[in-house]
């Protein structure tokens, strides 16, 4: 395998996208249990999540007494709806707008007595929605073939399963003319309801099959729309592999194939994926050269232990030590490499469950080696200590200091309650405290801990310290929309999921733009020092370069993305130090 080419419209689509959140919204608003009739998407591990947070799916109406029920993106039948009433539920409508909009036309048409053709599987939720508002002179039709054999009508009204195939769907629109040529052209609609989101990812498959030698398609196997696509792919002569995880893959098939297509039904998650494609990506290096299987096997490793942001850490470190004194203090750079690996490491360690489902590499190896972890971060965290003190026995109170905060953050106190400020269970749990409290804490012993105490807290200081923390929290935001779908679903409140996308978006920009402004500030007032924060400047750059990179498309972003954000420290420390010597 030498190349995965990722489909750009792989994952939810609109309708599904819209009933997560309105069921995320409801999580956060009532207390009342919530059902939904049937998954709200055919995703185990979302149901899964969902299910943690108080949602359950039913089968039947019968299963609910009382509460709140919220129906799905498909959409149900007048008569389910009637029943909900009667029960006396709040009801919650996630009908996919596009849905409901078949639901008006053929009830429309219906009144009129016009016999209503539905092209869809017969038994799937939304065509069993749709059939209860097309009353009793309705049919549901698997194809063209089956036309032939419906009934005489005075006027016929021909509509599709939103996720048909657009093809069958012409051949289909053909055959209805054809069979009722008897009838004037008005009494003979045909009203294309395929929705565009499925036309788009239909038709970037029949594009991509045109490159690509086989497909991995990812997605529920119950999930009609993922099935679709990978008939699609077997219709152009390709393999089509349907699988529901990384687990399923048959790595034999792939294995002489030189380029594979990635795509999702409408109702996977990003993060699954990102697993698949990562896992693909792993074992096409698998079959590369060995010293570059050797050079990522430990690069991985390096970065699932956070060994490689220390370094990030210790190199800003470095540089921040010659920008303000004109020195570099390899004290304070281990005393930070140490800081960053272990607090990182503790923060992992304390929620390791959702990281096994959105990056199982990374979760289940601090999973499996818990013990031993906990005792490498300690060991970490008690030889910063050793290199603070050597800075001097002040710098060693501050270290004590931040990094017993730094635990405490992550602490859990107490259970968790629904509402209000007593809802949080630790410091962790307040609303984007993350980004905040490990920009603060990075700028603090990166600018601060290296001069404490004592020192002259000059506007130079109070500069370098801007920068950093700016450049941090752009940093970690940016690492945040990796997991953005997942931390919504799991109730994890970071800048994106509080701001939404397109506002985190601008404040990552913003928080650039004041940086630089920083920066040209410090520039002007400080001639003497332009070389090495020429490094930082660098920094800055590279990051804002991956704010379109990974903001916009959440699917590929494994730890190579990762990588590439906290390069951004390497490079402006590398950089710093270089320009230094000159
Ligand atoms: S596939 Fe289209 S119609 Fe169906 S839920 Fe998604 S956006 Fe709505």
């Amino acid at each position: 395998m030498k190349k995965i080419i990722v489909a750009e419209t792989a994952g939810f689509c609109m309708g599904v996208r819209r009933a997560v959140n309105m069921v995320l919204e409801l999580v956060e608003e009532t207390h009342e249990p919530i059902y939904t009739i049937g998954p709200l998407i055919h995703n185990p591990q979302v149901v899964g999540l969902l299910r943690q947070r108080g949602v359950i799916p039913v089968q039947r109406l019968s299963e609910i007494q009382k509460g709140t029920v919220v129906i799905r993106s498909h959409g149900v039948s007048p008569s389910i709806r009637r029943g909900l009433e009667e029960k006396g539920l709040r009801i919650i409508d996630a009908t996919c707008p596009r849905v409901a909009r078949v639901h008006r036309l053929v009830e429309q048409y219906a009144e009129q007595g016009a016999l209503i053709i539905i092209l869809g599987d017969p038994g799937h939720s939304e065509v069993e929605g749709i059939l209860g508002f097309a009353g009793s002179n309705a049919r549901v039709v698997q194809g063209p073939d089956e036309i032939p054999q419906l009934p005489e009508a005075n006027s016929v009204l021909l509509v599709a399963q939103t996720t048909q195939s657009q093809k069958k769907f012409e051949e289909t629109a053909e055959a209805v003319k054809k069979r009722y040529c008897e009838l004037d052209t008005e009494r003979v609609r045909i009203i294309n309801t395929i929705c565009d989101s499925t036309e788009r990812r239909q038709a970037e498959v029949s594009e991509l099959a045109k490159e690509a030698q086989a497909f991995v398609i990812v997605g529920g196997k119950e999930s009609a729309n993922t099935r679709r696509l990978q008939k699609l792919v077997q219709s152009s002569g390709l393999p089509a592999y349907l699988v529901e995880s990384e687990d399923e893959l048959d790595f034999e098939a792939l294995l002489n194939v030189d380029k594979v297509g990635l795509t999702a039904g409408a109702s996977t998650p990003n993060w699954m994926i990102r697993r698949v494609y990562e896992e693909l990506h792993r074992r096409s290096l698998m079959t590369r050269w060995f010293p570059l299987r050797v050079f990522y096997q430990l690069l991985r490793f390096i970065g699932i232990l956070n060994f490689y942001l220390g370094l990030g850490g210790a190199l800003l470190t470095a540089l921040v030590g010659i920008l303000l004194s004109d020195k570099l203090n390899p004290y304070a750079c281990f005393a930070n490499f140490f800081y960053i690996f272990s607090i990182h490491n503790f923060n992992v360690l304390s929620s390791p469950r959702l990281l096994e489902v959105i990056e199982p590499a990374r979760g289940k190896f601090f999973i499996r080696h818990r013990g031993p972890l906990v005792y490498l971060s300690l060991f970490g965290l008690v030889s910063g200590a050793v290199f603070a003190f050597l800075i001097n026995p002040w710098a060693l109170l501050f270290y004590a200091g931040l990094s017993i905060l730094s635990l405490l953050y992550q602490a859990q106190f107490r259970p968790q309650t629904k509402r209000g400020i007593f809802r949080f269970r630790s410091l962790m749990d307040i609303p984007a405290s993350k980004d905040l409290f490990s920009a603060l804490a990075w700028s603090v012993m990166i600018v601060l801990l290296p001069i404490a105490p004592g020192a002259h807290f000059s506007l130079k200081v109070w500069l370098i310290f801007a920068l950093i923390f700016l450049m941090v929290l752009a940093r970690s935001i940016i690492q945040d929309f990796r997991d953005l779908q997942a931390d919504r679903l799991a109730g994890k409140e970071t800048i994106p999921t509080l701001l939404g996308a397109d506002r985190s978006r601008i404040l990552i920009h913003l928080l650039l733009s004041l940086a630089v402004l920083t920066l040209i500030i410090y520039f002007l007032l400080y001639n003497s020092s332009h070389l090495p924060a020429l490094g930082l400047a660098t920094g800055l750059l590279w990051l804002w370069l991956c704010v379109p990179l990974f903001t916009r498309r959440a699917v590929i972003q494994g730890l190579r993305a990762e990588l590439m954000i906290d390069f951004s420290f390497i490079l402006a420390g590398i950089l710093g130090l270089l320009m230094s010597i000159f």
